[in-house]
């Protein structure tokens, strides 16, 4: 499942291929996404021309020239995958999770430009793709989240207080996309065990120090995330031929049994469930 840093990068593979071309042709194979795509889809791409693509939390924003937005969400599995006529070029994913090279099924939407398409794939079909009529509907769409952990308003102020009277995990405040966008699973469990933070602490019993390293090692991890490329579970490479590296970095995510990679520390990984997801953590250091 991408998270904010697989994300990232499918958003700037995207923006050195399509920033300021024109579309010219959309084709849908398959409407039964996550949300269904409306009819007027369509139309309402063909000819726009692409400003700028950004990104919030999980969702990469196309800025058109006429003030209009798509928003794209990979959902599960969605993968975007770039095909340049007359080319075999073999790998195709703008990222490096999933399918190297373009699957045979599950191409749902074909985006057609001059000389290349980008094709959105997407097995289990829980991502979308939403029109935005204009930038203030664009703001209300986000208006129910956190800040990212980039954000200057993911402040020690705001960490603190919103934890202050509430009685559930901190592992789980990490994945609540209404507190900080864009942490997922794998790194929520990473940005703890730097912490020093058990996963199963309550909100309620974090002092400032705790929040303080909260917001310190969520930014610090998802930065060195992004530059190393994200994390390459199975061994796939993005369309420069690059490998997310942050895998290799791991110090507790998908370690159970292992020792503490914390010097001094004999404590073992751990595994748990907590609120359906696993967290992994050290016995040992993590109070
Ligand atoms: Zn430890």
């Amino acid at each position: 499942m991408p998270e904010l840093p697989e994300v990232e990068i499918v958003k700037q593979s995207l923006e050195k291929k399509i920033k300021l071309k024109k579309i010219k042709k959309v084709i849908i194979k398959n409407r039964n996404l996550r949300f269904k795509i409306p009819v007027n889809f369509e139309n309402f791409l063909r000819s726009a021309i692409i400003k700028k693509i950004t990104r919030f939390s999980k969702y990469i924003i196309l800025h058109f020239l006429n003030g209009s937005f798509c928003i794209i969400h990979l959902g599960m599995s969605g993968t975007i995958h770039l095909i340049k006529k007359n080319k075999k070029i073999k790998i195709t994913n703008t990222s490096f999770y999933n399918s190297p090279n373009l699957p045979e099924k599950h191409n749902h939407i074909e985006i057609k430009f001059n000389n290349f398409s980008i094709v959105y794939n997407d097995p289990r079909r829980f991502g979308f793709f939403e029109i935005i009529k204009n930038k203030e509907e664009l703001n209300k769409r986000f208006s129910h989240f956190g800040p990212e952990p980039f954000s200057k308003s993911f402040d020690l102020k705001y960490v603190h207080n919103y934890l202050k009277k509430k009685k559930k995990n901190i592992k789980s405040f990490l994945l609540d996309q209404k507190f900080v966008s864009g942490i997922g699973n794998i790194y929520a469990s990473e940005i703890l065990f730097l912490c020093k933070i058990n996963p199963q602490k309550k909100g309620k019993n974090l002092n400032q120090t705790e929040c303080k390293k909260i917001i310190y090692f969520s930014k610090l991890v998802l930065k060195k995330a992004i530059k190393l490329g994200g994390s390459t579970i199975r061994d796939f490479k993005n369309i420069s031929g690059n490998k997310g590296l942050f895998q290799n970095e791991f110090k507790v995510y998908q370690r159970e049994y292992l020792n503490c990679l914390n010097r001094d520390c004999l404590g073992k990984i751990k595994k748990k469930t907590l609120s359906k997801r696993s967290a992994f953590f050290c016995n040992k250091c993590q109070k």
